[in-house]
């Protein structure tokens, strides 16, 4: 008998069993129904000998010390600051929009002040703001919307961001100086060996019995445990009996090729050129170094894993008709960027896991 049966070994899953391991010292059953640990963050060296992301590219950025300061426990970081530039009108200009985005696209030389007042010119008048066509109106007006963010959100979510709710634009800062960073945070680093390493370090505990190619479906019955912890899809667990919560997917599409490097930058996007959205260079993330180098090409689909939450009102209505089902019984929790459908990054997850465990899972007898 396992004191918790854990669902999925991404960043939710890992980090509540290695607390739960070493913290209540209580036994684990740790499953994954893919063939690998790490979730979607997990990277491996290709065939190349090159270390890419499996499931495209993942930057880790915080402004949370307690989730850098607890994963700074199992790796040791490089520091790396993304950059990512955008291929509009025949340039590839610095995203977020700053202050060289707008003077290399329009051939200006303005200076912070005069774009402060270009982009108060520019700029709709919206209140309230309440999705991510309005929000990013609000802030640069028709044109830059149009060259930035109208179609490629429109690639990536099949939903123009009238559609969206604001949060989904609003990850992108809209800048006057001249930071061409893509992150604003604090931390901005990458786990030294890889963000798999880095998982097998957090797991590595008596405690903790791992079990891959797993669903959960294939033991629920046979393996006995108390409690639950589900870091899958929510709807999937209840077998979708409330309809079904629409997740994003993407294809990858990966080639190495025989030069050293393929771009100047990390990830290149492509608002509205193409089927796909970005190109990543992963050897840019990693700082690696090799006589070849790996690209991702990330292809929008309807099909395919789950891999983003949907941000709109209607989704987040079923989701809440779900934990409701949840609630209901006793033993189990949902817990991460399916479990809860919320588009969290990492450090989010992990700060969620981290905090579900001191307020929950402390208290479980
Ligand atoms: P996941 O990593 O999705 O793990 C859930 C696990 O559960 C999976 O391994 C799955 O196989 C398993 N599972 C599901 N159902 C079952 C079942 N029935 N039985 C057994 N196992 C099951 N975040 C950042 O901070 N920076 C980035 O640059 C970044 N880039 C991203 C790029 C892409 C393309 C995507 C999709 C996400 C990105 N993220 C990024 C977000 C990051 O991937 C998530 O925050 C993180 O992976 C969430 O961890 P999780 O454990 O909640 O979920
Ligand atoms: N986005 C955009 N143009 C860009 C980059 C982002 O319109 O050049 C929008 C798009 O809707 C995207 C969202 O901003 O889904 C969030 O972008 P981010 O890079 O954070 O997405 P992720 O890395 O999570 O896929």
């Amino acid at each position: 008998m396992f004191d918790f049966l854990i669902v999925g070994a991404g960043f939710a899953g890992c980090v509540l069993a290695e607390r739960i391991a070493s913290k209540l010292n209580k036994s684990v059953l740790l499953i994954d129904g893919r063939g690998h640990i790490g979730g979607n963050a997990y990277d491996y060296y290709n065939e190349d000998g090159i270390l890419v992301h499996k499931y495209g590219p993942h930057i880790f950025h915080t402004d949370n010390k307690r989730v850098f300061d607890y994963l700074s426990q199992f790796t040791k970081w490089r520091i790396f600051e993304l950059r990512v530039t955008a291929s509009v009108d025949g340039h590839k200009v610095p995203i977020p929009i700053n202050l060289d985005t707008i003077n290399e696209l329009y051939g200006f030389n303005f200076n912070e002040k005069q774009l402060v007042e270009f982009f108060k010119g520019v700029a709709k008048e919206i209140s309230p703001i309440t999705n991510s066509e309005e929000i990013i109106l609000s802030k640069v007006g028709e044109e830059l919307y149009s060259k930035f963010f109208k179609y490629y959100t429109k690639k990536q979510w099949d939903l123009w961001p009238s559609e969206l709710d604001a949060s989904v634009c609003a990850r992108i800062p809209i800048r006057t100086n001249r930071d061409n960073r893509y992150f604003s945070d604090k931390y901005q680093v990458m786990p030294k060996h890889g963000y798999t390493e880095m998982f097998k370090k957090m797991i590595n505990h008596p405690n903790i019995h791992l079990m891959l190619q797993t669903d959960f479906l294939a033991i629920k019955e046979i393996i006995p445990y108390k409690y639950i912890i589900y870091t899958g899809p929510i709807d999937s667990f209840f077998n979708y009996k409330l309809g079904k919560l629409p997740y994003r997917s993407l294809r990858f599409s990966f080639q190495t090729l025989d030069q050293e490097y393929f771009q100047d930058t990390g990830i290149v996007n492509y608002p509205y050129e193409y089927d796909f959205t970005r190109i990543t260079e992963f050897k840019h993330l990693t700082g690696q170094k090799h006589t070849k180098t790996t690209i991702a090409f990330e292809y929008p689909t309807a099909q395919g894993e789950p891999y983003y939450p949907i941000p709109q009102a209607s989704n987040w209505n079923l989701y809440q008709k779900y934990q409701t089902e949840a609630e209901k019984i006793k033993n189990i929790w949902f817990i991460g960027r399916l479990g809860t459908y919320q588009y969290l990054n990492m450090d989010q997850a992990v700060a969620q896991a981290l905090d579900f465990f001191e307020n929950t899972l402390k208290k479980v007898k």
